[in-house]
């Protein structure tokens, strides 16, 4: 391995970790799965050259991206995560007493290879008697799905490239509310409103022509060479923006970034993506 792994957005943006050893390298029929230890991050886990997560600030990220969601509602029981699968979003949604976790990653080698060189960021969820992992196209699962099966639906795809792309499209967002149930809440990573503008303003705008209520959420995810990231909590009537009661419980105190105040504050939508998202709804 090179003495660096350099991360290429769109020729615009370079990012590059110094890389000190090759853990893992393996093509699946869906991408190239990379895992290596670098100097600053631990070790970490890249898809088609993209960087994905790191040992060292996978919370950020999988926090962000679970219990903004899981704390909007009461008592969530059923769980559906597509994507996800390094095990980190199960591994924080398995802090709350939901009852059934239904994980459905489309690629069975990043299971493998995570589990295998990164079994820190999927912890014990891996051996959680509620999670149900099924290898299989997420957006097929949802189409195929009953209606009304889940209180929360968490869509942890990677960038909109490779097998991830058609996870961007409104048809995907219709099949996912028609499987949440009336209260239920739908959250997704989606993407920078700095570094990728237009998909970002894109996201925002698709996700409101399917649900009546979208709020983006903002955290830093250091690894991401942008600094700002996004996740967005939709529904047809949830205001996720306070955190129920629950959301304070001991469940979530091990959490190192995720807290009521980080949540109340990550919901503060700052003027230059308002502009974003007003521009979107007027388009
Ligand atoms: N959780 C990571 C992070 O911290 O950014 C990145 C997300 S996770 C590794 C992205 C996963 O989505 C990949 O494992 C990929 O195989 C999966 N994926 C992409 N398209 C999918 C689809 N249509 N159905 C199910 N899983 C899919």
């Amino acid at each position: 391995m090179s003495l660096w792994f350099e991360e290429n957005w769109n020729n615009t943006v370079r990012f590059a970790l110094r890389a000190e050893r090759t853990v893992a390298r393996v093509q699946s029929p869906f991408q190239r799965i990379e895992v290596f230890d670098s100097a600053a991050f631990g070790r970490v886990l890249a898809l088609d050259s993209i960087l994905m997560t790191s040992e060292r600030d996978e919370f950020f990220y999988h926090e962000m991206i679970a219990h903004p969601a899981l704390t909007a509602i009461d008592a969530p029981r059923d769980v559906l995560i597509i994507g996800g699968g390094d095990g980190g979003t199960a591994r924080e949604v398995l802090r709350h007493p939901v009852e059934r976790v239904t994980m459905v990653e489309i690629d069975a080698a990043v299971i493998e290879v995570c589990k295998a060189h990164l079994p820190a960021i999927g912890g014990a969820a891996w051996q959680d008697p509620r999670l149900e992992v099924n290898v299989a196209d997420g957006i097929a699962f949802a189409k195929a799905a009953a209606p009304d099966s889940f209180d929360v639906v968490i869509l942890d795809g990677a960038d909109p490239v490779g097998p991830s792309a058609p996870l961007f499209n409104e048809a995907f967002y219709g099949d996912i509310r028609r499987i949440l149930r009336p209260h239920g809440v739908f959250s997704l990573q989606s993407e920078s409103p700095m570094l990728t503008t237009e998909l970002w303003r894109s996201t925002q705008l698709r996700l409101r022509r399917v649900f009546r209520n979208v709020y983006p959420c903002f955290a830093p995810v250091p690894l991401y060479s942008t600094g700002v990231w996004s996740w967005s909590v939709a529904s047809d009537g949830v205001d996720p923006r306070r955190p129920r009661a629950h959301g304070a419980g001991t469940a979530l105190a091990p959490c190192k970034y995720y807290t009521p105040d980080i949540h109340r504050a990550a919901f503060l939508v700052p003027p230059y993506a308002q502009r974003l998202i007003e521009t979107a709804d007027a388009a």
